[in-house]
């Protein structure tokens, strides 16, 4: 058999074998109360996997390595930012987990409530999520380059009993905030302010603690002998809240449950990433996003192998850095952005062909298109296996991608290649639903149930769950959102999003979440986000402002720093344009491709339906005039 076949096997057997399949594969994970059945489908899109189950994530990823593994390393954090290399074994991340988790429970967090972590790259952070998941809490992990009022809708919409946080992090040698951050977010909360846990880093002065806040050094040395029994939870019970971005200004928060995650995590580094236990995993990524939350913490530990964290820059102290990890840590898997690459890219093959790279198998790389010369580069220069694969905060694991488990299929570049096994994939004529030929553009959707590991609702909000995701033909259909093509062989290429959505360097952002901020702005009645084509990070955002006349047109500064001040650094626009008005239909409606066109420097389109053709013209002279 070639590993086309394998694969055709392999998946057909997931698909019209489901229960069987599942069943096998939740063996890869210890139960408390063993599977019995494997799925529950009676009320439909709402898919409950090994119902009456019950696990404990932290007792997988941690207690059961413990006896042939306890001293080998589980974390190996790495921070250019602070010249620091720490490795922590399995028993002692196992130790420290206990402590943290005692922590908890101290300061009155129970089975279901919920832990906000705002971080950065430091390996207490991994401990809190650990130490949530071992008591039965649910984390929310908001990604440290979020601000004030990001952080402020987050904690407003899961409610946290305790938010774990640290005084300051450091990036290209800069000092961040985090704590002055999370203080701003506190004037906006509608909730009452709630504990606050903060890990010290000696990068600045410590502050007095004030009220209802505690520090993590000190209380981790109160329980230094601690040991908390993982509470066993109903396969369910949710494991995490991570919010993401979509076309409405509220991020919704993507809930992920215990049994189903943790058999896909398992599942996925066998049969996709081909990670195997004792081996070394790199992902370049950061914790506050689904790909760190899978990759960097879930899938390495429950299979026992070794998780490379890391502080910094991929091109600080210098382009080689990573490669130089790889060489030292003798890394299997590595897995990061096509922005990263793209980076590197522009430095030169030197960096990376400098280092003896003989231990990596594969690259993966995720979370934004993959062009084909990038991907063409990158496989030349590594001399090896990069694997493009797509997938989103929804799904927590891969849609699409090449299987690295069951032998790679040949690659094509431009393509995550095939629909990974649980996924059936369908591509459908926008308008009517209707399947679209091969080599035809089609909404990528999928016929759920969907399989273990995905979104099992939106936070507290099952319909809005309905509404975003399963809403838009008659037959229910999981929408995700993207364009794409399949050809003749079953290669799918993404086309990008359909929606609102900007990738900003595989950092997913909703237009109208910018849109708001720029409006809270006194003099900016209007405002538009759009993503344009940038060579490194895929996109970037540049907005469009309406101003009233009355005061002081505000300067594009003053909204740019607005941006960064209360989503965060990530969403600050390259560009802002004053305008005299927005392309709107006669219902109102804003035009956005037509304004995404022309700040590409493309042409507008027919637009029959416009409201106002003058608009059109006044935003390219204000483009114009900013390029002369
Ligand atoms: P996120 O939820 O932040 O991971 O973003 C998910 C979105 O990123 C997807 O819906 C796609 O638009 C995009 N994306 C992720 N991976 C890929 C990929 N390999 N190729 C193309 N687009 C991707």
């Amino acid at each position: 058999m070639n590993a086309r076949e394998r694969y055709e096997e392999f998946y057909r057997n997931a698909m019209d074998n489901k229960e069987a399949f599942w069943r096998e594969q939740a063996q890869l994970i210890d139960w408390e109360t063993p599977v019995s059945q494997v799925l529950d489908y009676s009320n439909p899109p709402f898919a409950y996997w090994y119902p009456g189950a019950t696990l404990n994530l932290c007792y997988n990823t941690l207690d059961r390595h413990l006896e042939q593994r306890g001293d080998q390393n589980a974390l190996i954090w790495v921070s250019t930012e602070v010249n620091k290399t720490v490795a922590f074994t399995y028993r002692q991340l196992y130790e420290w987990v206990n402590q943290a988790a005692a922590v908890f429970r101290q300061m009155g967090v129970q089975k279901g409530d919920r832990i906000l972590i705002y971080m950065p790259m430091i390996p207490q952070a991994v401990v809190a999520m650990l130490a949530c998941v071992r008591i039965g809490a649910i984390h929310s992990v908001v990604f440290g380059g979020f601000a004030a009022h990001a952080l402020a809708s987050r904690i407003d919409d899961a409610t946290p009993k305790l938010i774990v946080t640290a005084d300051a992090g450091i990036r290209g040698g800069k000092i961040v905030p985090y704590k002055p951050l999370l203080d701003a977010s506190f004037k906006q909360i509608t909730i009452p302010k709630p504990n606050v846990l903060i890990v010290h880093r000696d990068l600045v002065p410590q502050s007095p603690l004030g009220v209802g806040e505690w520090d993590w050094d000190q209380e981790i040395a109160l329980n230094a002998r601690a040991h908390i029994p993982p509470v066993a939870v109903d396969s369910r019970h949710p494991s995490y809240i991570l919010y993401t971005s979509g076309t409405t200004g509220t991020p919704k928060g993507v809930q992920r449950d215990t049994g189903g995650h943790a058999v896909a995590m398992r599942a996925s580094m066998k049969h996709i990433y081909d990670l195997r236990p004792g081996e070394v995993m790199f992902t370049g990524s950061d914790i506050g996003w689904v790909v760190g939350h899978s990759y960097i913490v879930y899938a390495p530990l429950l299979t026992g192998a070794t998780t490379i964290l890391y502080e910094g820059l991929p091109i600080r102290p210098d382009p080689g850095i990573w490669w130089s990890l790889v060489e030292k840590f003798k890394v299997t898997i590595m897995f990061t952005s096509p922005t990263a690459i793209r980076l590197l890219k522009k430095n030169g093959p030197e960096w990376i062909q400098d280092h003896d790279l003989s231990s990596l198998r594969y690259l993966f790389l995720a979370g934004e298109p993959l062009d084909r010369e990038t991907h063409r580069w990158i496989s030349s220069t590594i001399n090896g296996q990069v694997i493009d694969n797509y997938w989103q905060t929804e799904t927590g694991w891969p849609i699409l991608t090449n299987h690295a488990g069951l032998g790679l299929m040949a690659t094509k570049f431009g393509s995550p290649a095939v629909p990974a096994y649980g996924f059936d994939c369908h591509l459908v004529d926008e308008r009517t639903g209707k399947p679209v030929k091969d080599n035809e553009k089609g909404s990528l959707m999928i016929k759920p149930p969907l399989p273990p590991g995905c979104m099992t609702t939106v936070w507290g909000n099952d319909q809005r769950f309905l509404d975003t995701y399963f809403s838009r033909f008659e037959t229910l259909m999981y929408a995700t959102f993207d364009y794409a093509m399949r050809d003749e062989e079953g290669y799918y290429f993404i086309m990008g999003r359909d929606d609102d959505v900007i990738n900003v360097a595989g950092h997913r952002l909703g237009t109208r979440e910018i849109e708001e901020i720029l409006c809270t702005h006194p003099q900016v009645s209007e405002a538009a986000a759009v993503g344009v084509t940038d060579a490194v990070k895929g996109q970037e955002i540049v907005a469009f402002v309406v101003v009233s006349r009355d005061g002081a047109p505000p300067e594009g500064k003053e909204l740019k720093d607005l941006i960064s001040r209360e989503i965060g650094a990530i969403a600050r626009p390259k560009e802002i344009y004053r305008v005299a008005g927005l392309p709107k239909t006669r219902s109102g409606k804003l035009l956005r491709r037509s304004i995404q066109a022309m700040a590409e420097g493309r042409d507008p389109g027919d637009l029959p339906t416009i409201d106002d053709v003058a608009v059109l013209d006044h935003i390219k002279k204000a483009i114009e005039a900013t390029h002369d």
